[in-house]
């Protein structure tokens, strides 16, 4: 029996709730995508919830838990797809949304607190003439920490990759499990088993990443008279140097009608383009989408955009969006996770489109790898069964596509391509002797002494 009376007490002062409800809405994410997860985690719950406002009750949370023995899990936004901030085994939730400063920005190095939203930042980094590099789709709810700990790519991405390339992440301060919990300043190759590894291996406090220097984006939607030249034209704006983009992803017509305020803009049973370009570039984009037999159909300013509660930003359509465009309409689809091969990227798009009309209906977003430009898919998938969803994911892969499986919660099954490299299971052992950080998630570990 865990002596959760003995760590409220021990926790005075520090914002706490052990209220049933409370507790249940802070022990989900956004898991029920997968009926395979919704199935192994409705109705798991903390039995204690956190709100540290700084570093130094942080700590003294992860010292009072160590003490006795209880997991946490920490939670930032919650927007997270694989129940990666789901408590399996009960404990302390350590909610970080009230670690929210952004600390510094010089020479094009963002400092910020790791329960800051990513939306915040990305306005403050304005305002000194600056913008992240990257952000997720769910910018307007995630925060940085929890896109470090648990996202990773998105918006930006094909202009600078994922989380997983040097120099996207610069450095963190983290706290760590050890006796007693300490903090740690890690930078470089160094802190890359922080990075993706789900909370298991340490609470980040600080996030120090680069920005890039800010610029005026345009929302464009491009229709085009089937998917197949959208997605050309899609690729071939990837490698158009002379448009600076930071989004540039395609769609079925199947999915546009669930685009509720852009779907009217486009012609019905056309396909359709998502970018975000700078004001600079539309004139060009414009005479390449013509050439592709495409054209714009709506535009909007980016930034106003994620500014007003009423309006959409076009990437609120993309990346894992459009899914939940979908599931806000449809309760019964899912979603898989891919990564094209970079040679004959639109080949493979096609081949894999052309598999499953009815059950698969594509979405690729256009993404760096290395230096090498391909294309990520999120497609929506009308669920049948596990058995089912298991045929799809190895004709993918028999076509050369790799998964990122989403219907799975440790970081070994489910990371695929977006595993990134480093010690994270050394890190581990070092850092959460114990195994009482986010138990469950990582595979791999098990306890030396139990
Ligand atoms: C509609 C939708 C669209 C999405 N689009 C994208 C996308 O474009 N790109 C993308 O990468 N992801 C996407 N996601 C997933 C998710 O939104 C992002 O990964 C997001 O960055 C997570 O941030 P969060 O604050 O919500 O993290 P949470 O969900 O709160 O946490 C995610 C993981 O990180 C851990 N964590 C959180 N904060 C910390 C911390 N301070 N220290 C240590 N561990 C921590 C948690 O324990 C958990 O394991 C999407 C999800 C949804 C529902």
């Amino acid at each position: 029996m865990r002596d959760i009376a003995g760590l409220k007490a021990a926790l005075d002062g520090i914002t706490l709730s052990d209220d049933r409800a409370l507790l249940r809405q802070k022990s989900r994410d956004f898991y029920w995508y997968s009926p395979i997860l919704k199935a192994r985690m409705d109705g798991l719950s903390a039995e204690l919830w956190a709100q540290p406002r700084n570093e130094a009750e942080v700590l003294r949370a992860l010292a009072a838990a160590r003490v006795r023995g209880v997991p946490v899990t920490v939670r930032g936004g919650a927007t997270g797809n694989y129940g990666q901030c789901v408590p399996l085994d009960g404990g302390l939730v350590l909610d970080t949304t009230a670690m929210t400063a952004p600390l510094a920005l010089t020479d094009g190095v963002l400092v910020a607190e790791a329960g800051a939203r990513m939306i915040d930042l990305d306005l403050w980094a304005r305002e000194r003439g600056w913008e992240l590099r990257l952000w997720p789709s769910t910018k307007r709810s995630a925060t940085i920490g929890g896109f470090v700990a648990g996202g990773g790519a998105g918006v930006g991405g094909i202009a600078h990759g994922t989380m997983r390339e040097r120099g996207n992440l610069l450095g963190l301060r983290v706290a760590t499990m050890q006796d007693p919990p300490a903090i740690l300043d890690i930078e470089g190759d160094e802190a890359a088993p922080v990075n993706r590894t789900y909370g298991t291996t340490g609470v980040i406090t600080q996030v120090r990443m680069p920005v890039a220097p800010a610029q005026a984006w345009r929302d464009v939607a491009l229709a085009f008279p089937e998917y197949g030249a959208a997605v050309r034209f899609a690729h071939a704006l990837s490698y158009a140097d002379g448009i600076a983009k930071k989004m540039c992803a395609a769609f079925q017509p199947v999915l546009v009608p669930y685009f509720k305020g852009i779907a009217d803009a486009v012609p019905k049973g056309t396909a359709l383009v998502l970018a975000m370009v700078t004001t600079a570039g539309m004139v060009a984009l414009r005479d390449m989408a013509r050439e592709h037999g495409g054209a714009l159909v709506a535009e909007q300013d980016t930034v106003a955009a994620e500014r007003d509660p009423h309006a959409t930003p076009f990437y609120e359509y993309c990346w894992n969006h459009t899914t939940l465009q979908v599931l806000k309409q449809d309760r019964g689809v899912t979603y898989l996770q891919c990564r094209f091969p970079f040679d004959g990227t639109v080949e493979a798009v096609e081949a894999a489109t052309a598999l499953f009309p009815d059950e698969v209906w594509m979405h690729t977003e256009c993404v760096r790898f290395g230096g090498r430009i391909t294309m990520s898919a999120l497609p929506v998938i009308r669920w049948r069964d596990a058995a089912r969803l298991a045929e799809i994911m190895a004709a993918f892969e028999a076509l050369g596509i790799g998964i990122a499986n989403p219907h799975v919660f440790t970081i070994e099954e489910g990371s695929g391509y977006r595993r990134v490299p480093g010690d994270q299971l050394g890190f581990k052992r070092m850092a959460d002797p114990l195994g009482l950080l986010n138990p469950g998630k990582m595979r791999d570990f098990t306890r030396a002494d139990p």
